[in-house]
Formats: structure tokens, C-alpha cells, sequence
């Protein structure tokens, strides 16, 4: 039971654990969830399904129909990762990574977070110089994710020798995706940026104008507007001014990517992808890293927090985020690292070790 006196009993999550190390670190995020259910009380239905390169392999498709609907009936997905070397010369519409695109747009996941904090130990692990970082870096894009010039018509000239690729927002779009950005800053910092490029794009102005207008419901939270390329230079030159980032399509695509490089460990980020209902699809930013599938190295902790992701963002138990959180902080605190992560005088161990240590440290953790 958690603060509010809540016990979440017959709540449904698919795990679908994928390919290269997607396996090894899904099962160290759910001996982590075991923990979770342990210390708080609380029972979660997990069931497995395939997806991507193995799923081609099992069945021909890489988002089987029953995985899909298996998804649609949860309340939360768990994803891996998608994808390899083995099934890079499948034709494109049959690759592992269409699988993503289908549970996006099968699950209608039109909000993505991306978390990009610096976990306190892990200061030397940034690429920027240690005076930039010094003070913490904790950002969250909120990037649209099912409109934009990535779902608009994409054409070529009959003679081939001009393309063309639509940007198209509407108000609604523009409006959810605004709303989901300023509840999170009221939990926050209380500040959104949103980027755009309103000097040159008709919808970048419609963008601004929304975002503008929605602001006002929120008198608590501080909007400033930038634009993109300004965006990018300033997380290099002084990320610590952000709070949420607010994007459309494909600037967040960009931004988002840059905003983890910063951070220093790809193997730290998680991500959650959602809906208006609370449902979410919870994963770590990075790909199936085949070069180091199987060999237990690989570091569980973006699988890991995207599990406290998902119990704060779909089943509103922050105390048990919390939780999770804290376990991690601890335990790099102690200097267990992995070896994406090795420093002087850090403890190396591999991704089983890391998953049973966070889950030590929840257990320890007094109800
Ligand atoms: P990647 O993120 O898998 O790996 C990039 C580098 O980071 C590799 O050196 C890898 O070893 C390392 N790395 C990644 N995650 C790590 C972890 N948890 N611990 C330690 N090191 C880690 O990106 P890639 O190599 O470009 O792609 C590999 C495959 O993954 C491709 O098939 C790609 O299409 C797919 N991919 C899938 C997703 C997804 O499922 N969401 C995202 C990106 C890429």
C-alpha cells in the first residue's frame, strides 16, 4: 500500500523484451518491479510477448497481431529493444524497427518524455567541461510524436529530380501536446520552453500561438519561446537553463538525442511514450546494442528507471518511483558501475549484478 492508502492489484503490463540486450535488461528491470511489489504490497500481471528481428523469426511478422492486441488490453507496455545485424536485409517495411512505429501509432502514443538529468556521481561522465555541468543538468523533452513532417505526405517529381515532405499541425495537436508539457513543469522546475522556428514555418507560428494561448492556464509555470537552432546551441552552451523542453516532431527527434549525449551515458536514459488515459509504453532510449548481446555487460539502469517512469506516469505511485530512483542514486553512489560506465576507482559488474543490487537497495527501503 502506498501513501494515498492505493494497492494496485490486476493492473496489466506487457513486457515485450526484444532483441540483442533487450532480454537481459527487461529481466533486471522486473526483478526490480518484484522488489517494488514486495516492499509496497502491490501485484502487477506481467505477460511476455515477441517483438522485432525474434518475432520475425517466430512468426514472420515483427509486431505479431496478438502482441499488439495483447498491448492494447494492458495498462502499460515494457519494451526492450528492436533490431540487429541479423535482420538488416529484410525489406523495409518488414524491419524490426517498423515494430516501433506500429505500436506507436497502433497504441496512439502521441507524448514523448525523455528524461536527461545527471545523476550526481556521474558528473564525470558528461562530454561537457565540468564548470557547464557543475551545477546539474535534470531537462525533459515532451516531444510530439504522431504528427509533424514525419507523418505528413512524403512525394517525388515524376522526373525524380525534386521531393517534397509535409509539415502539418493542427490546433488540437498542437494543444495536448502543450498540456502534457506544462503538468509536467508544474511538478518540475515550473518552466517550458518551447522550441519552434517561427521566423521561417507557417507551423511553427500555429505552434507558438497554441502554446501561447494554453500557457494561460497555467500562471504558475514560466513559457519562454526559442528557436530551434538557437535550442540546440544553448544545451551545449548552458543546458542547465532548462526545465521542459517542449517540441514538435522532428526537432524533438534531434534534440532529444542530443540532450542524452550530454548526460554522458546512453545507458542511463529511459523514455515513456503516452496517451491522454495514462497508458504508456516505457523503454530505455538506446537501440539492442547487438555488439554486446549475451554477454551480461550490458547497463540495465535505462530499463530500470523507465520502470519508475511508468509506476509514477500510468499507475500514479510516486512514493514507489521514488523508491526506484533512490535505489539507483545509492547504488552508483556506492561505485557499482557497468562497464559503459567505468571510472578510476569504480566496482564493475555486469548487467545481473547491477539489476540485483538496485533490487537490494529497494528491499531495504522502510514502507
Ligand atoms: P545502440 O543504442 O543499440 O548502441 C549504440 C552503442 O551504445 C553501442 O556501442 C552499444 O554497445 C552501446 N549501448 C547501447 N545500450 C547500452 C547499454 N544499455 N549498456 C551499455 N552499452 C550500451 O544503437 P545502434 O548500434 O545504432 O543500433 C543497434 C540496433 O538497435 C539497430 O538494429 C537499431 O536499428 C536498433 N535500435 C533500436 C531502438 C529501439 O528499439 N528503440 C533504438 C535505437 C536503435
Amino acid at each position: 500500500m502506498n501513501e494515498n492508502g492505493i494497492t494496485v492489484r490486476n493492473k496489466k503490463i506487457a513486457v515485450l523484451p526484444g532483441d540483442g540486450i533487450g532480454p537481459e535488461i527487461v529481466r533486471e528491470a522486473l526483478k526490480v518491479l518484484k522488489a517494488v511489489e514486495q516492499v509496497f504490497g502491490h501485484r502487477f500481471d506481467t505477460g511476455t510477448y515477441p517483438v522485432g528481428g525474434c518475432a520475425h523469426d517466430l512468426c514472420g511478422s515483427c509486431l505479431p497481431e496478438e502482441t499488439l492486441e495483447a498491448c492494447k488490453c494492458a495498462d502499460a507496455v515494457l519494451l526492450g529493444a528492436v533490431g540487429g545485424p541479423k535482420w538488416d536485409a529484410l525489406p523495409g517495411e518488414e524491419r524490426p524497427e517498423r515494430a516501433l512505429l506500429g505500436l506507436r501509432g497502433g497504441l496512439g502514443l502521441f507524448a514523448n518524455l525523455r528524461p536527461a538529468k545527471i545523476w550526481p556521481s556521474l558528473k564525470g561522465a558528461s562530454p561537457l567541461k565540468p564548470e557547464i555541468v557543475s551545477g546539474g543538468i535534470d531537462i525533459l523533452v515532451v516531444r510530439e510524436l504522431t504528427g509533424g513532417i514525419y507523418f505528413g505526405a512524403h512525394r517525388r517529381s515524376a522526373d525524380g529530380k525534386s521531393a517534397c515532405d509535409e509539415m502539418v499541425y493542427s490546433d488540437s495537436e498542437v494543444e495536448r501536446i502543450a498540456k502534457v508539457a506544462f503538468e509536467c513543469a508544474k511538478s518540475r522546475g515550473k518552466k517550458v520552453t518551447s522550441v519552434d522556428k517561427a521566423n521561417v514555418l507557417e507551423s511553427s507560428r500555429l505552434w507558438r500561438a497554441i502554446v501561447g494561448r494554453v500557457s494561460k492556464e497555467y500562471p504558475d509555470v514560466v513559457l519562454d519561446h526559442m528557436y530551434v537552432d538557437n535550442a540546440a546551441m544553448q544545451l551545449v552552451r548552458d543546458p542547465a537553463r532548462f526545465d521542459v523542453l517542449l517540441t514538435e516532431n522532428m526537432f524533438g527527434d534531434i534534440l532529444s538525442d542530443e540532450a542524452s549525449q550530454i548526460t554522458g551515458s546512453i545507458g542511463m536514459l529511459p523514455s515513456a511514450s503516452l496517451r491522454l488515459d495514462g497508458f504508456g509504453m516505457y523503454e530505455p532510449i538506446h537501440g539492442s546494442a547487438p555488439d554486446i548481446a549475451g554477454k551480461n555487460i550490458a547497463n540495465p539502469l535505462a530499463t530500470i528507471l523507465s520502470v519508475a517512469m511508468m509506476l509514477r506516469s500510468t499507475f500514479s505511485l510516486h512514493r514507489e518511483a521514488d523508491a526506484v530512483e533512490e535505489a539507483v542514486s545509492k547504488v552508483l553512489d556506492s561505485g557499482l558501475r557497468t562497464s559503459d560506465l567505468a571510472a578510476p576507482g569504480a566496482s564493475i559488474v555486469g548487467t545481473a549484478q547491477m539489476g540485483d543490487a538496485v533490487t537490494e537497495a529497494v528491499l531495504k527501503m522502510v514502507k
